[in-house]
């Protein structure tokens, strides 16, 4: 693969609290925002809670989910004093910070996340973006305590619905086992890390470092698997089998226990060995969504520098 140049990344925003109650990032924000870290080298950095409603009241969101709302569909629609709070404040944000899609939008965003799945430190992002895949790389070779992985949304950019969709490059750092409204040490820890990591990373780049290319393993969404439930009621039936409990990105197969049914049967995984990942995330109960399945895949990218057009 051929080398490829960017031109210099001197904007990045770091988002806490895009969901209210994911401890790591609200507090990682409001600690920036108390040392007042406007930047990092060559590197300006805003920091923002991006749901300041939905933080106060420690919950997910008040309306809607404000992770949802960044589509060119809902971004492009009208806005009303009625609409859900969370879709007024994807218009705010894409204002600050894009508007997506456009020359203006800053460099980079990231966006801190916590889940309750036992998932280690995972960057999630959308289609192919050599930037994050760099940035991905360079955490995975400093990050010892925990699995590093990548997660790939094959959606188009149009139809990505997160918050980092909004600039010219993004993704979002994850970071569990931890409870909504709950902080642990460890996770926040990792975070930090991958976080200074990040921006250790852009200052390198705008330095005039060349980052090697070569290969990494990322897990692309497949699709979503949903509880059991009483076809009369549309309750659930069954929770997460103990044995598939906990063990994200350990490869299903055909057969595996996956649900353990409140009549004591178990279901077990049909089909494709693939990837389980998010399993039983507290959040995703009311999406109808137990775990997520994901293909291991092999991404390949270019050795990379900044253009400097002097
Ligand atoms: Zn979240």
């Amino acid at each position: 693969m051929e080398h490829a140049t960017f031109p210099p990344l001197p904007l990045v925003v770091i988002c806490g609290g895009t969901h209210g109650n994911e401890m790591s990032g609200v507090y990682i924000v409001r600690e920036m925002q108390k040392q007042k870290v406007e930047k990092a080298g060559s590197v300006s950095i805003t920091t923002v809670l991006s749901n300041p409603r939905a933080v106060e009241a420690c919950k997910r969101y008040i309306d809607t989910d404000l992770n949802r709302c960044f589509t060119d569909a809902l971004l492009s629609g009208p806005i009303t004093d009625s609409a859900p709070y969370e879709l007024r404040r994807a218009h705010e944000l894409n204002a600050q910070f894009g508007p997506k899609g456009s020359e203006e939008a800053v460099d980079l965003l990231c966006d801190l996340h916590n889940t309750t799945a036992n998932m280690g430190l995972s960057l999630i992002c959308y289609s192919l973006d050599w930037i994050t895949l760099h940035i991905y790389k360079y955490i995975q070779s400093k990050v010892t305590s925990v699995p590093v992985r990548l997660i790939q949304l094959t959606i188009p950019i149009s139809e990505a619905y997160s918050l980092e969709s909004v600039a010219k490059h993004g993704f979002s750092i994850e970071v569990g086992p931890q409870p909504g409204g709950v902080l642990r040490a460890d996770i926040f820890n990792i975070m930090k890390e991958a976080l200074d990591l990040t921006l250790e990373w852009l200052q390198k780049f705008n330095s005039g470092s060349t980052f090697e290319g070569g290969e990494v393993e990322a897990y692309t969404l497949v699709g979503n698997v949903d509880y059991p439930r009483d076809p009369m009621t549309g309750e659930i039936t069954a929770v997460v089998h103990p044995q598939l409990q906990d063990n994200d990105f350990k490869l299903l197969q055909p057969g595996d226990p996956t649900f353990l049914l409140f009549s004591g049967k178990t279901v077990k995984h049909e089909g494709e060995e693939l990837y389980p990942f998010f399993v039983n995330e507290c959040a995703y109960y009311e999406k109808k969504v137990a775990f997520q399945l994901a293909r291991k895949i092999t991404l390949t990218f270019p050795s990379i520098s900044v253009k400097l057009d002097r």
